[in-house]
């Protein structure tokens, strides 16, 4: 029987703001790596910092992964109900030594941190409390004098093979003692995450690079609270296209802005999963499914990526494409919602028309917005006819008039309905005229859709039926424009 431990490991956002794609690429990392290893992703809301912690955030994050399809396994944690246990571990650092009790105020530590600079040095603690005799200090606590508890930072260097990077070392001296209970009680962040991921029996803990410097005070917390170190892995910073670290100037970085837009998860995914990590060769295109069976740690970027927009579009066409239609149906009926269209039956008893429509829309489309915007005029009676496709491809009244009543006389009469006989009998009107076949399609294009793109015009008509071309041309033929 193998004793290997099961991997256990966890996404730990504080819930200050949206979910941000940064976020996002860390939960995929630590998703996949999981699912890979028949482990358990677990989902930590670090919500100790109680002014900017707010609820909203939090179902910010609840619905972004929930829409990435990146679910987790047990209860969410919330940090700030652990506070008792943060406490305690502080106590217990206390009680072997590890830490020590600090009276010093802020103010006074400011001002030795402000004279420190002045003198051209840095700041480090420079542990007199440490050097407290035993009774001064148990008469101050006994007078409840406010202090905070620091850990004494051991001499050496802290040391860590890290999934990404490599090897990384830290000289001890370097690190102040840190505080890790202030004096109110509440526990310091790298406490709060030592504590938490201990006790969650966190076995890699994998998370942005900016964690790198608070890594060596995780393992010696660990250390001196006996418990077993866990992995480190520490991601690159994602970058917009200037090669600056992805902020609001680069456009959109909420996960829930790109799901607005159109966006797929699955699509979503693929991208974020190749933000810092590579399957090797030339593959691009995965699933979720795809990305969990490749998903490797030898294919960690030690190098920041880039957060190219334009790449996420095409990929989300690429996905658009591959898409089976049941998983497409329910995300594209909602925008159709959203721009007023009813979409009853799309399901049901149209369901075979609507997979029709869905194939020659969706090579046309690199959003599901675009999508649902381009199946619209399918949907809707009356079509809304875009002004410019009007003033563009119906510029002569009289002559569009009179061909948009031609192809009426023709698609009217006795013809069968098949793309062949359409084709070859609006050809055939188009060349009585003494024009080119373009000139009596692309106004009745107009006139079907509402609209100067489409897909090919014969692939409109069967996919709106006899009955529908005759209605729309009559409503085309009423517009003001050409009966005026
Ligand atoms: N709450 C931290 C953050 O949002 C993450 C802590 C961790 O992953 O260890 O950056």
């Amino acid at each position: 029987m193998s004793t290997t431990a099961t991997v256990r490991v966890r996404f730990a956002p504080s819930p200050t703001g949206y979910l941000h794609v940064g976020g996002a690429r860390t939960a995929l990392f630590n998703w996949l790596y999981a699912r890979k290893a028949g482990g358990q992703f677990l989902l930590r809301i670090e919500d100790t910092d109680k002014a900017r912690s707010t609820d909203e955030s939090t179902r910010a994050i609840f619905r972004g992964l929930t829409w990435l399809g990146l679910s987790w396994d047990e209860e969410v944690v919330f940090q700030g109900a652990n506070l008792e246990r943060h406490r305690r571990d502080a106590h217990a650092l206390l009680a072997s030594g590890a830490a020590y009790r600090c009276f010093c105020t802020t103010t006074e530590l400011d001002e030795r941190r402000k004279a420190a600079e002045a003198a051209g040095g840095a700041f480090k603690y420079d542990r007199r409390c440490d050097a407290l005799a035993a009774a001064e200090v148990e008469r101050r606590v006994a007078s409840g004098v406010p202090h905070t508890l620091r850990f004494r930072v051991p001499e050496g260097t802290t040391k860590w093979d890290d999934m990404v990077h490599g090897g990384i070392a830290f000289p001890n001296a370097d690190i102040d003692d840190l505080v890790i209970l202030r004096s109110d009680g509440t526990p310091i962040y790298n406490l709060a995450v030592v504590s938490d991921d201990i006790a969650m029996r966190i076995t890699h803990v994998m998370r942005g690079e900016d964690h790198i410097a608070n890594t060596p005070k995780q393992i010696l917390l660990y250390r001196a609270l006996g418990a077993a170190l866990p992995a480190f892995a520490h991601f690159p910073n994602v970058l917009g296209t200037d090669g600056k670290k992805l902020s609001k100037r680069h456009g959109a970085t909420a996960v829930g802005d790109y799901e607005a837009m159109g966006i797929l998860p699955e699509a979503m995914c693929n991208f974020l999963a190749l933000l810092g990590w590579s399957p090797g060769g030339d593959i691009e295109l995965m699933d979720r499914a795809e990305l969990t069976e490749r998903f490797a740690q030898d294919g960690f970027l030690a190098k920041a990526s880039v957060f190219d927009m334009k790449k996420l579009e095409w990929m989300n066409g690429q996905h658009l494409v591959r898409m089976p239609f049941e998983t497409l149906t329910p995300l594209v009926i909602p925008m159709l919602n959203a721009l007023g269209v009813a979409t009853d039956g799309l399901d049901g008893a149209k369901r075979d028309w609507w997979h029709r429509l869905l194939e020659v829309l969706r090579v046309r489309s690199r959003t599901v917005d675009e999508l649902a915007r381009q199946a619209a005029p399918y949907l809707t009676v009356p079509v809304t006819f875009d002004a410019d496709a009007v003033a563009k491809q119906w510029k002569d009244p009289t002559l569009t008039r009179a061909l948009l009543t031609k192809s009426r006389a023709f698609l009217a009469g006795d013809v069968a309905w098949d793309a062949a006989t359409l084709e070859a009998g609006m050809r055939a009107l188009a060349e009585a005229e003494g024009l080119g076949a373009g000139k009596v399609l692309q106004p009745l294009r107009v006139a079907l859709t509402g609209q100067a793109a489409s897909p090919g015009m014969f692939d409109v008509l069967l996919l709106l039926g006899r009955d529908t071309t005759l209605a729309r041309l009559d409503a085309a033929l009423a517009h003001p424009h050409l009966s005026g």
